[in-house]
């Protein structure tokens, strides 16, 4: 697959397992799976977006099970305006690795990209792991937007992604 320049790259970045995929497949196709992906993704999935007036197109990148090796390809960061960085609010180590991905976000991406800290599951109220005032307050250190969603329920999902594309878009790429 090729990429096209003019398109705002958004990247999903975080732990296997969190969500990023059906995050994405919310987003584009309103749709949701509770298999656990098999075998390597897709990579990234185009759709228009309607905000300010004005029709743009995202490019939501997905990692494709490579961070199981934790490592991404340099040309995964490549380009991105944006970056929703998923952990799941019932597994406390996908938060603790968040540090991580961030460091990994800034060593490899633009400067100017807008990063969004998104704690998904919310839907599993019950087994919560990670407080939200906790997460919150990281995102604020780190200079992130912060938001809970639930891909499930399609809670904030939309708003995830329209509010990282909507401050990528002030930055006048
Ligand atoms: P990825 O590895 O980060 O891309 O995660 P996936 O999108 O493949 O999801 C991993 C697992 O978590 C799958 O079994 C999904 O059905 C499940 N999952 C994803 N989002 C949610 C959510 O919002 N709520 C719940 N309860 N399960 C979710």
């Amino acid at each position: 697959m090729s990429s096209n320049d003019s398109d705002y790259k958004i990247v999903m970045i975080g732990d296997s397992g969190v969500g990023k995929t059906n995050l994405m497949m919310r987003f584009i196709r309103n749709s949701f799976s509770l298999e656990p992906k098999s075998t390597l993704g897709i990579e990234f999935a185009t759709t228009n977006i309607k905000f300010d007036g004005k029709i743009i197109k995202a490019q939501i990148w997905d990692t494709a099970g490579h961070e199981r090796h934790r490592d991404l390809p340099n040309a995964y960061y490549h380009g991105a305006v944006g970056a929703l960085l998923v952990y799941d609010i019932s597994q406390p180590s996908t938060f603790k690795n968040v540090g991580r991905w961030l460091t990994d976000l800034r060593k490899h991406a633009n400067p100017d990209v807008v990063m969004t800290l998104v704690g998904n599951k919310s839907d599993l109220g019950h087994t919560r792991a990670v407080p939200t005032e906790e997460a919150k307050r990281f995102a604020s250190e780190n200079g992130l937007s912060f938001i809970e969603t639930s891909a499930l329920d399609a809670i904030n999902v939309e708003f995830s992604f329209q509010s990282t594309l909507a401050d990528s878009d002030q930055n006048d790429y």
